[in-house]
């Protein structure tokens, strides 16, 4: 029986958990955090069989760890884990940042070519515990970022395991990874937050939310999202964030221009290209069927 240790046992990690419980695979899950009631009902739900509130001794005798806090809590640790690690257990991690978990690994892992980076491109706006369901990953894409030096036979243990929770691999390098979901995925949550930050700010002035349609709720879904997790990605993502915050911030400018002038033929030609852009390109939310590759994506 394989025995899988899974540090973070929200969201993602339980997921994980629970689709491979659902493919039927013959695993031993020992659970690891902070909370032990939240464990507690890790257990109760079965998504974990055991659970340990020490990080070291949640790794021991486990063949697969996989890391699933939030991007900022993985080099602490990576540091606290990394001494009492087997020469063969496998790390992986479901981090929505790739670079500064590597360069943690790197810094920490003796055995730096069993760790596997790896990003789900799945969730929801819901966090911890109780939000995790089996089959979170069916037909949802699963990054990979393998390193020069990282381990094939690894590599194809971790993606075995995802496929079982169903997920589709494909293989990014490391900062084309980060500079892809900065833009795709941080940037629009980021849009998200600060959006209902304003109309919050507004509302405190002359009550305003109450009048919010479908259209509002559905476009903030994702401002819902964990506080700590989004910290984490601004945190360890800054760079790659910036330069797509500075591309939005240019076309804000362009939208405020046209208003601001009364441009009607450069609104409509604005909307018509971001609704083409829409309706052509944009995948819908459960599809991986037409998937597009770029020169420096590999689907596995
Ligand atoms: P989550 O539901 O909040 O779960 C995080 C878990 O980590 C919690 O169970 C928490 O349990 C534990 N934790 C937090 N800080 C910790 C620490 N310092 N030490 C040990 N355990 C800690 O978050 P999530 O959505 O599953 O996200 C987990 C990871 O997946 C993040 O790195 C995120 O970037 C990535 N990810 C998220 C999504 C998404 O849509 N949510 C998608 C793809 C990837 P305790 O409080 O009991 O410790």
């Amino acid at each position: 029986m394989t025995q899988i240790t899974i540090i973070g046992v929200g969201l993602i990690g339980g997921s994980f958990a629970l689709g491979l419980r659902a493919a039927g695979l013959n695993v031993h899950i020992v659970g690891a955090g902070r909370s032990e009631r939240s464990l507690e009902r890790a257990v109760e739900r079965g998504i974990i069989d055991t659970w340990n509130t020490s990080l070291p001794e949640s790794v021991e005798g486990s063949d697969i760890v996989l890391l699933a806090t939030p991007v900022g809590a993985i080099d602490r640790v990576l540091q606290e884990i990394s001494p009492a690690l087997a020469p063969t257990t496998i790390v992986t991690d479901a981090g929505s940042v790739k670079q500064s978990v590597i360069d943690s690994a790197r810094q920490w892992m003796q055995h730096f070519q069993n760790f596997v980076p790896a990003h789900p491109i799945a969730g929801t706006e819901h966090s911890g515990v109780e939000a995790g369901f089996a089959t979170l990953y069916e037909n949802k894409r699963l990054i990979l970022t393998p390193m020069e030096e990282t381990s094939v036979e690894a590599v194809d243990v971790v993606s075995e395991l995802w496929r079982a929770t169903g997920a589709k691999l494909e293989v990014m390098e490391p900062a084309h990874h980060d500079q892809v979901f900065a833009a795709t995925s941080h940037l629009p949550h980021m849009l998200a937050f600060s959006l209902v930050e304003t109309l919050h700010r507004m509302d405190q002035k002359s009550p305003l939310l109450h009048h919010t349609g479908g259209g509002f709720a559905d476009y903030t879904r994702i401002a819902s999202s964990d506080p700590v997790m989004w910290r984490d990605v601004c945190l360890y993502n800054q760079q790659a964030l910036l330069e797509a915050l500075s591309e939005f911030q240019n076309g804000l400018d362009t939208l405020v221009d046209a208003i601001d002038k009364k441009d009607g033929s450069a609104l409509e030609q604005l909307f018509a290209t971001a609704k083409e852009t829409r309706d052509t390109k944009v995948l819908p939310a459960d599809s991986v069927d037409k998937m597009v590759n770029d020169d420096k994506t590999t689907e596995v």
